[in-house]
């Protein structure tokens, strides 16, 4: 009997590992696809000036609609795409876009600061990764200073020495870096100086609920007051009520980003929603 359920339970466990592996699969193939037959598509989250409810930028994030899986989140394709040697095709693809959507809505006199792109560790150690980025500004005749790269806390600290070098050779050629999701990961507050970053984003868990959790509400106090003093603008990410925002007012911030304001949207309804009568 024992010997039995043993058996069963290790045929179960090989079922779900051979299913994931064969998710993943999918996932790769789907996205080879979709890069080849423009599948893949950017929407666009406002970022919001908190002292004048201007738009301050947006951040582009990426979608895909799999014909044999539906939705797909990012978070699950991004994974397998870093995984099978997909990333740096794909983020190559969305720098180009977001280097287009710059230039058109700058042609159509739109007023923004930036559009952020995510970028994974690998792309950043890929060695073509400056060259592509400065050969793309080239051919869009594109002002670096409407791009900004995000990167997440977590990747910035593997590879630490690498990563640094090749984020300040960015910010030589006047592109924003952001630091993402900061809070997350195992960084200590001493190296931040030392960062080749402009900005900071402060990662949604500690955003959730701050509202009524004061020792959120002292760190985050604590990290903006901290990032002023270094010269970092600081971005709130995930706001998703008015009384966030109002804490986030009283305590400096200077950016919000979250569904209380927009969630991401696609090009189109940028330009109805905020761009129109211009
Ligand atoms: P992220 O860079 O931290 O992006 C923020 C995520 O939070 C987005 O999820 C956004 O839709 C969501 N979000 C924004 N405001 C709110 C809010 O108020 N409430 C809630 N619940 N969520 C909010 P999304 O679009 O699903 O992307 C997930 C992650 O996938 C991103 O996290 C980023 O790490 C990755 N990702 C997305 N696009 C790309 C890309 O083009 N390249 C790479 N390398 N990663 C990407
Ligand atoms: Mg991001
Ligand atoms: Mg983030
Ligand atoms: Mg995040």
């Amino acid at each position: 009997e024992s010997k039995r359920s043993g058996k069963n339970k290790f045929t179960f466990f090989d079922k779900e590992l051979s299913e994931n592996i064969m998710r993943r699969d999918k996932i790769e193939k789907g996205l080879r696809e979709a890069l080849d037959n423009d599948g893949l598509h950017l929407v666009y989250q406002p970022k919001i000036d908190i002292n004048n409810n201007k738009i301050a930028g947006f951040e582009a994030l990426l979608r895909w609609h799999s014909e044999e899986l539906g939705f797909v989140s990012p978070m699950e394709f991004i994974e397998v795409a870093e995984e099978r040697g997909l990333i740096c095709k794909i983020g190559k693809w969305v720098i180009e876009r977001v280097t287009r959507q710059n230039k058109e809505w700058k042609k159509q006199g739109f007023e923004y600061g930036t559009i952020s792109v995510n970028v994974s560790p690998k792309q950043i150690q890929n060695e073509d990764f400056i060259q592509e980025i400065e050969k793309i500004m080239n051919d869009c005749e594109v002002c670096p200073t409407l791009l900004e790269v995000e990167i997440t806390e977590n990747s910035l600290m593997k590879e630490f020495d690498y990563n640094v070098k090749v984020l300040k050779q960015l910010r030589e050629k006047k592109i924003n870096i952001s630091l993402d999701d900061f809070g997350t990961g195992y960084s200590s507050l001493s190296y931040l100086k030392e960062l080749p970053i402009n900005i900071l984003k402060i990662d949604k868990s500690f955003i959730d609920d701050i509202e009524n959790d004061n020792n959120k509400k002292s760190i985050v106090d604590g990290i903006i007051q901290l990032a002023h003093k270094i010269n970092l603008e600081v971005v709130a990410e995930g706001v998703e009520s008015e009384e966030q925002l109002i804490i986030l007012k009283e305590l400096n911030c200077d950016i919000i980003q979250g569904y209380f304001f927009s969630k991401p949207i696609s090009s189109e309804e940028v330009e109805s929603k905020y761009f129109s009568g211009i």
